[in-house]
């Protein structure tokens, strides 16, 4: 039961039943959930991506082992929701919500045109996930933020191009661990945060230190107590500076790097 696009949303407008936004973890287990005690009602999934089901965490783990977004996704959207019997409209973006009327607005992301398409709820569930800031020192054209699995592809091409020097910004469980995957993977990494060690938000002092310890003995470079106040891209006349971006620490010391991914919130 699945629909690519919103051009034919219409057709469940008049249906009602729940009406699902998002296509990540919180979506389709909201849906496992739904389905466990009811396989009768009516359901429909709107997600401004494809809808493949696939599980974010394992992205922290894939550069190392070699696997591609597509080994990643165990089923595609449109196999998901045929399973789970509910309607899927992917690549439509929900622009307005009335809950007066319990209508939702949607237009096609795929097509070219602004048309909009009206669809009606009886339950709705919003689970859009997050969306990341973009703060003036970590400009959204220079940085990578990876938290889809498309974004991450994207970066896996880049990093195929052989071995970089790659600063994470946030040395939370994501950015560790992500150091740690891209290390193993032949890439220099400098690990930037906040506070003097990783995981200062969730471990004791005692814990923290010997992970700095651990993760420096690796050969990951760990800037504890930064914070990144500019970046800035190096121009092509600039000594050595092969496609790469400057990063700024403490308005005092720059870094030269390829890329810079961003895993915090907290580290501007
Ligand atoms: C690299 C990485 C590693 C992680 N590792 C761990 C871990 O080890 N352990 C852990 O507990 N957590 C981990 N997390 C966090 C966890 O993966 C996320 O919290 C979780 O996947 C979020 O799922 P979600 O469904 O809420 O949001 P998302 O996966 O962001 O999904 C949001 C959905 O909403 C859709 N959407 C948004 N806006 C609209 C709109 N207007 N119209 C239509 N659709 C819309 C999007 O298309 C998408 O389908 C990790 C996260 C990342 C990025």
């Amino acid at each position: 039961m699945s629909v690519e696009n919103s051009s034919v949303a219409s057709s469940t407008a008049s249906k009602k039943g729940v009406v699902i936004i998002g296509a990540g973890l919180a979506g389709w287990h909201v849906i496992d959930a739904i389905r466990a005690k009811d396989t009768e009602i009516l359901i429909t999934l709107i997600t401004a991506d494809s809808g493949d089901r696939y599980h974010k965490p394992m992205l922290t783990m894939a550069i190392s082992q070699n696997k591609r977004a597509s080994d990643l996704v165990r089923a595609s959207g449109s196999e998901a929701a045929n399973t789970a019997e509910v309607t899927l409209l992917a690549n439509t973006q929900v622009t307005d919500i009335d809950s007066v009327s319990q209508t939702v607005q949607v237009r096609s992301t795929a097509q070219s045109d602004d048309a909009l398409t009206t669809i009606g709820y009886e339950k709705m569930v919003l689970a859009m996930g997050a969306h990341p800031i973009f703060p003036k020192s970590l400009p959204q054209d220079l940085v990578w933020h990876v938290n889809h699995i498309e974004r991450f592809s994207q970066l896996q091409e880049k990093l195929a191009t052989g071995s970089q020097h790659i600063a994470i910004v946030g040395a939370g469980m994501v950015g560790t661990e992500i150091a740690e995957d891209l290390l193993k993977a032949g890439h220099k990494v400098t690990l930037i945060d906040l506070n003097d060690a990783p995981l200062s938000q969730m471990l004791p002092a005692k814990a923290t230190a010997r992970i700095a310890k651990a993760i420096e003995s690796q050969g990951i470079q760990f800037l504890g107590g930064y914070q990144v106040s500019a970046v800035t891209r190096v121009g092509s006349n600039d000594d050595d500076s092969d496609d790469a971006e400057k990063l700024q620490v403490d308005y005092a010391r720059y870094h030269r790097m390829q890329i810079i991914l961003i895993l915090s919130r907290s580290n501007h």
